[in-house]
């Protein structure tokens, strides 16, 4: 595969899959419609790339991404574009309609469109990559086991759902149409770049200025972590190596509370920028009111990506949390203008508004 469309490619984990391709030697159009959380400075470093061009357009506009399609001669589609964020999906669910299921339908018939006119080894080898999340099989006890590829469907919250839409929707289309498509769904991605609403980044940001940490409920809720970059080279296997029809799930077999996670930034914290005195920064822990609906437990069985794939998460939890916050020490540049403006009260939802900045999730 030696040309591929990213949509999405100036978002966390878009921009890690971007700079990955770039760095392989890959023509790479990345196409993005820069919402809040598109930052094209996440793309600096490929910016002057020969093998890469940045397009500023929306999933939904079927005959501009048709074009480009037919222009690059694309072989193979990465889908990240998504609004990603669980709160907001609760504030505004609309958009989360609009772009992850509505955007999702019409970049399908655009890529049909196309797949549709190519003939032999082309079409052949053409592949669509749909990504999404582990969040679709919704709530998991904590006693319980760990996610596989076959467990059903039971979204919680309207991003899962919207999510969850979208794949039902990639599925159809190779089901009905024979669209050539794999899909990944993947746990919760941490590292460089994260938009400082997520809860990693923004405990380190808040953290690192002294002001509170907001933690829903007692912090029980576990997820499953990975760093980005671990998440990149697992899609990229599963676009070049997964199986047509096929879905992977992709974790990092690192399972922690929120608590275990705000607790170890903290320390990280500590240790580099001490606060002085006795003073240490779990002190700046608050519990606020559980989120709407908030599932209890997700946790990813990664072992049909690991044994198909090859792919193993490279990066342990602890060495990629502290290479994490040393990014955002070391990158004010990125950050602060995105922090400046998030909390300036624009494009808050109405339950962050009411109840201050929170954590969430992507
Ligand atoms: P992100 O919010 O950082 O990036 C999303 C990108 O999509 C942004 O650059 C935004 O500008 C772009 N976009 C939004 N609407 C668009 C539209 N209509 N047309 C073109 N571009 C549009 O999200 P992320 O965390 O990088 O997540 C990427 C994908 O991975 C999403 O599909 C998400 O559901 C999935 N995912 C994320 C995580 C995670 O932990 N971050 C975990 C599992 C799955």
């Amino acid at each position: 595969m030696e040309r591929v469309l990213v949509t999405g490619g100036a978002g966390f984990i878009g921009s890690a899959v971007v700079r990955l391709l770039v760095t392989r030697g890959l023509r790479v159009v990345t196409v993005d419609k820069l919402t809040y959380s598109g930052t094209l400075s996440s793309l600096g470093s490929v910016a002057g790339a020969a093998n890469h061009r940045f397009v500023e357009a929306d999933i939904a506009d079927a005959e501009r991404i048709g074009a480009l399609l037919r222009e690059e001669r694309i072989q193979g589609v990465m889908h990240l574009a998504a609004e990603s964020h669980v709160d907001r999906s609760i504030d505004g669910p609309a958009v989360f309609v609009e772009t992850n299921v509505v955007g999702t339908f019409r970049l399908l018939e655009a890529i049909l469109g196309y797949w549709d006119a190519l003939a032999g080894q082309e079409r052949e080898a053409f592949r669509f990559h749909h990504i999404s999340t582990d969040e679709v099989y919704g709530d998991l006890p904590y006693d319980s086991g760990v996610i596989t590829e076959t467990t059903p469907y039971a979204p919680s919250s309207p991003y899962s759902a919207s999510k969850a839409a979208s794949d039902h929707l990639v599925r159809a289309w190779h089901y009905t149409y024979g669209l050539p498509v794999v899909l990944s769904n993947c746990s919760n991605n941490y590292g460089p770049f994260h938009f400082p609403e997520k809860l990693i980044p923004l405990v380190i940001l808040n953290a690192l200025e002294g002001k509170p940490l907001p933690l829903y409920g007692r912090g029980e809720n576990v997820r499953d972590w990975m760093f980005v970059e671990d998440n990149a080279r697992a899609l990229e296997l599963v676009l070049t190596r997964g199986r047509v029809g096929q879905s992977y799930n992709v974790g990092g077999r690192a399972e922690r509370t929120n608590l275990q996670v705000v607790e170890a930034i903290c320390e990280l914290l500590d240790e580099r920028l001490p606060l002085g005195g006795a003073r240490n920064r779990r002190s700046l822990i608050r519990f606020v009111a559980d989120r709407p609906g908030h599932d209890r437990r997700y946790a990813i069985d990664p072992s049909k990506a690991e044994l198909e794939l090859g792919w193993q998460a490279e990066e342990g939890f602890d060495s990629g949390l502290a290479k994490t916050v040393d990014w955002y020490l070391d990158n004010p540049w990125w950050w602060r203008p995105l922090r400046e403006k998030r909390y300036s009260g624009d494009r808050l939802g109405r339950t962050i508004r009411a109840a201050g900045p929170q954590p969430g999730r992507g």
